[in-house]
Order: structure tokens, then sequence, then C-alpha cells
């Protein structure tokens, strides 16, 4: 048998087809698609069912999710929009996206979070054994998370980890240290769109089974950042917080980002009038 390092991506996503395709795959019923990215509508638990299929499917697998930045980010960055699109899942990290999804006529099961999942991931990973692998943040911050993490789960599997500060030409070494830790999981905290390059460019040689971007996580579990409070998070308002936090570094993200994000989805709601009215016109 191949080792996952050697499988190209086209056997990657045969891999998955070797298991029942409604379990591995997204009908057309399941998506949604929001300025060309696929996101799919499934609730935080079906995520991870299919995350805990695709860990036994074989091969390696990633999930990545998306906020209204991250959106625009890939309306302009090809590399980030072939990563998204190369992602065994997508998820609503932003209630932006579950916004955008009503307005263009669809209806996304819920917000389904990058840091949720992580959170609930090493739930299941204590409980089923799996090893996990944390990379990113700086090192006093992965640091803070593993001891956190010890304490709050002692039987979970910690394979390694490292902070998210090295040059692209170390990206082979971090990759091999990776894959002598045999960790099952990884998670990625370098923020966007490193995280999701990094994942696409790696995977096979990290030879993990599954690997899941979670940007800035790792800040917020390890207690050194704190989360916005969860009415804020329900308001779509996490963002704001953040904001507030760090204005100076995260005005220009946000004002352009969210700007450009209303923007492209009033671009896909005149499209999508624009090709009905064509087909009423043509019948
Ligand atoms: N980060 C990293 N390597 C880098 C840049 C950032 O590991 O080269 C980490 C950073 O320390 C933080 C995380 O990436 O923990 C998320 O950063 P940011 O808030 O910029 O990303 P976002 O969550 O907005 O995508």
């Amino acid at each position: 048998m191949k080792s996952a390092e050697s499988k190209s991506e086209a056997e990657r996503h045969e891999a998955n087809s070797d298991s029942p395709p409604h379990l591995l795959t997204s009908s057309p019923l399941q998506k949604v698609v929001i300025a060309g990215i696929r996101v799919d509508n499934l609730s935080e638990d079906e995520t991870l069912d299919r995350i805990e299929r695709l860990v036994s499917s074989g091969g390696s697998h990633y999930m990545a999710v998306v906020n209204a930045v991250k959106v625009v980010a890939a309306s302009r960055d090809s590399e980030l929009m072939r990563a998204l699109a190369k992602a065994d899942l997508v998820t609503a990290d932003g209630m932006s996206v579950v916004w955008a999804a009503r307005l263009v006529g669809r209806r996304l099961k819920e917000r389904v979070t990058g840091i949720d999942i992580f959170e609930r991931l090493l739930e299941r990973a204590t409980a089923r054994g799996w090893s996990v692998y944390f990379l990113g943040a700086r090192e006093h911050a992965v640091e803070a998370l593993v001891e956190r993490l010890i304490a709050r789960h002692p039987r979970l599997r910690i394979a390694g980890y490292r902070n998210g500060y090295f040059e692209t030409n170390e990206s082979d070494s971090v990759a091999g240290a990776i894959k002598r830790s045999s960790a099952d999981l990884l998670f990625v905290a370098m923020g966007s769109p490193a995280q999701e390059r990094w994942i696409d460019e790696n995977l096979e040689k990290a030879g993990v089974k599954f690997a899941l971007g979670v940007g800035g996580s790792f800040d917020h579990v390890s207690g050194l950042v704190p989360r916005a409070p969860a009415w804020m998070q329900r308001a779509g308002l996490e963002w704001l917080h953040r904001l507030v936090r760090e204005p100076r570094r995260l005005w220009r993200r946000y004002l352009v980002g969210n700007t450009l994000f209303i923007f492209l989805i009033a671009k896909q709601i005149i499209k999508g009038k624009t090709d009905r009215d064509a087909m009423a016109g043509n019948s």
C-alpha cells in the first residue's frame, strides 16, 4: 500500500471515494456556494461525524473555515482559492457567511467555527485515542495551550507542538517533524492565508489523517486572549471585539474586507437574478 506521503491529490480524493459516497462527499443540497467558495451545509455535530469518518477512511484530509475577510481574500488570491477548493470540508466561521447564504436564497444549518470544532475535536481525540499536534502561534502561546490542555484532558495524546514562526524553506523540516511524531490530527494556527497554504502544500508530507486551520484559536484556548462574549458571537460581532482590542492592526482588514464582502454578495445576487431572468426569457 502506498504511504499517505506519496499519494497524489487525485489519489487522496480517490481514497475518499472508497467509502460510501453519501458519507464523505457533498450532494448539491449539502453545499452553498458563496462568492465561488463551496461551503458545506452541515451542523456542528454533522461536521464532527464527517471528520470522524474522514479520519478512519485512510489518507490525509483537511478542513478550512471561512469568514467575510477570508472570502474576499480568496477572490484576490488564487492560491488561497485553490486551497479552499481542495479542502475536504469548508464551513462558515463567521455569521456574515450564514447571512450571505440566506441573501443568495440558500440556508446554512448553522455557523460551524474553527475554534468550536477544535475544542470538540480535542474531546473526541481524547475519547478515541487519536494523537494531536499543534503548529502555530508564538512559542509562549503554544506552550500555554499545551499546559492548559494537559490539565483539562489528562488522557489526550499530545504528539508534539511547534510555534508558527519559521521561514518557508523550513517547511519541509517542520512537516518532517510532524510525520515523525505520528500525529493523527494536526491543528494549524498561523493566520490566514498562511495556514491554508501551509496545509495544502504540506499535508501529505506531514502524513496526518486530518488537519484543520484554526486561526487565532491557540491564543484563545490557552487563555492568553479572551474570546468575544457569547452574545457578540451570536450577533456576528466577533470581528468588532477583535477590532476594539487591536484597532491599529485590524481596522483596514475589517473595513476593506467587510465592504468588499457586501459587494461580492451583491454581485452574486444580481448575477443569480440575471441568470434566472435569462432562463425565463428562453423558456
Ligand atoms: N501566527 C503564526 N505565524 C505567523 C503569523 C501569525 O503562527 O507567521 C499566529 C499568531 O501568533 C496568531 C495566529 O497566527 O496566534 C492568528 O493570527 P491572526 O490573528 O493574524 O489570524 P486570523 O485568526 O485573523 O486569521
